[in-house]
């Protein structure tokens, strides 16, 4: 295999096709159905699917033989399945979802989630690096090992639309194609994260998730404060001591054993030498304000914290009127988004279970609490890696980004992974990806670094390669 033309054709198919797509594809406000619960009606989905589906199959007839179909399942998300027939008998898995974020605040001057803007290496915008390119980076590595007849295996990639809102119509799809699909002996999966820009990052695990709406109801209707305070218990600060059955407000660190898992030995280690790779990195990456620290200096912890442990977030909140309009009233009703990131080979829905039963039993005062489960994804833990792909990833690494290849486990979660890994337990990953630091997927001035995006397509490339080469495996 030629690596230079590789680099060339990837490159060049990046600037003058890719590129101008993701443009394109950042204007679409397509969000994940939990966060635009009438996307159907709302028609920007089909949008999304039909510009991925356009450029997709103007490129089938590089690809000898690949079909492209729209899967769309009843009362569900869509699907895009496409199929590149290859030589032998292994199937490879791309894998990669359509589907956005909501807005978030705080997007910068002239930057916006529906505003695509290119500024030197970095396209802004919602969803083009969490995870639009991800179909084009699939296409443009097998077109370019077609553009040399370089063989490899059946590949057959999957795009979905529902893995922000955590895959919940995904595992309908696998059963439906299940047939077609076949038995991948690599599933290779372009939707993590990156720990810098200068070299090939290989994630090794991710986090499960697990959360919902709680709410605590103290009262039919609001009353005056000035009345009711020190008769009627407020419902925030119930919220606050439910919420202390879960976190400790001092330290963050989630109190129930049941939500921790053992952390692998092999783990550790890995996570000492990322955390001496990325040094203050680490933490320098997240836009502090000026004199904030981190929850602690110890970096190996602090890539512990993200990787292997439970985690909390309080990411919304309803029942309180904003600023401007806050009368002195004692509300009758709080509610938060609980969003709980759980250890890689926790059991998400067991898990999910127990944070409901932990926070509705015994509510104080006999407050009305409920606890609305949204979520209930598992995490994954990588099987140990194949010698052929360690050596791949090795020397993908190097001759693509000109250093060697880095291994970290990542604190966000791929519901489809832990399915897969569960499925498919023979499967090797290449798991990876262009969300590296500042790049702020799900936050505001998210953007795709170019380079990464054009790299990581080679790097797919040439590991798709080795994968078909019977010696090397
Ligand atoms: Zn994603």
């Amino acid at each position: 295999m030629d690596s230079a033309r590789i680099t060339r054709y990837i490159s060049d198919l990046w600037d003058a096709e890719i590129v101008p797509q993701l443009v394109q594809y950042i204007r679409i406000p397509n969000k994940s159905p939990m966060f635009d619960r009438d996307w159907a009606a709302h028609g920007y989905m089909d949008a999304a699917v039909q510009l991925m589906e356009t450029w997709a199959r103007s490129k089938l007839s590089q690809l000898t033989g690949a079909t492209l179909e729209v899967v769309r399942l009843e009362g569900r998300t869509p699907l895009i399945y496409i199929e590149v027939p290859g030589q032998g008998d292994d199937t490879v898995v791309l894998y990669g979802h359509l589907d956005k974020q909501p807005e978030m605040t705080g997007w910068s001057e002239g930057l916006g989630p529906w505003t695509p803007v290119q500024k030197g290496d970095k396209l802004y915008g919602r969803g083009g690096a969490d995870d639009g390119y991800a179909i084009f980076g699939s296409l443009a590595a097998l077109l370019a090992l077609r553009e040399q007849g370089v063989p490899h295996a059946r590949c057959v990639i999957l795009i979905e639309a529902c893995e922000e809102s955590g895959s919940y119509d995904l595992p309908y799809y696998v059963d439906h194609l299940a047939p077609r699909i076949g038995n991948p002996s690599l599933v290779v999966c372009l939707d993590s994260g990156c720990g810098n820009y200068d070299q090939l990052w290989l994630t090794t695990s991710l986090r499960g998730m697990t959360g919902g709406e709680l709410t605590v109801q103290v009262l039919e209707e609001g009353v005056h404060s000035g009345d009711a305070s020190g008769v009627v218990p407020s419902s925030f600060r119930i919220l606050r001591e439910l919420l202390s059955r879960l976190e400790d407000p001092e330290t963050g660190r989630i109190k129930p054993n049941e939500l921790y898992a053992d952390i692998p030995q092999q783990r550790i280690e890995q996570a000492k030498s990322a955390a001496g790779v990325l040094g203050k990195a680490i933490y320098q990456k997240f836009p502090f304000v000026e004199g904030m620290q981190p929850v602690t200096e110890d970096l190996t912890e602090l890539v512990l914290n993200r990787t292997w442990r439970p985690q909390l977030a309080v990411t919304g909140v309803d029942g309180l009127p904003p600023l401007e309009s806050a009368g002195n009233v004692l509300r009758p009703k709080t509610s938060v988004k609980l969003s709980l990131r759980v250890p890689p080979t926790l059991d998400g829905a067991k898990a999910g279970e127990f944070v409901k039963q932990l926070l509705e039993q015994d509510p104080p005062y006999g407050a009305k609490v409920s606890f609305k489960l949204e979520k209930d994804g598992s995490g994954w833990n990588a099987p140990p890696l194949s010698p052929w792909l360690e050596q791949a990833v090795a020397e993908a690494s190097r001759q693509y980004f000109g250093a060697p290849a880095a291994y970290m486990g990542e604190g966000g979660s791929i519901p489809f992974m832990g399915m897969l890994g569960a499925k498919f337990p023979q499967a090797q990953f290449l798991i990876t990806g262009v969300l590296g630091p500042h790049s702020n997927a799900h936050g505001p001035n998210e953007f795709l670094h170019i380079p990464t995006g054009k790299k990581v397509s080679m790097v797919v490339a040439e590991v798709i390669a080795r994968h078909f080469q019977p010696h090397s495996r």
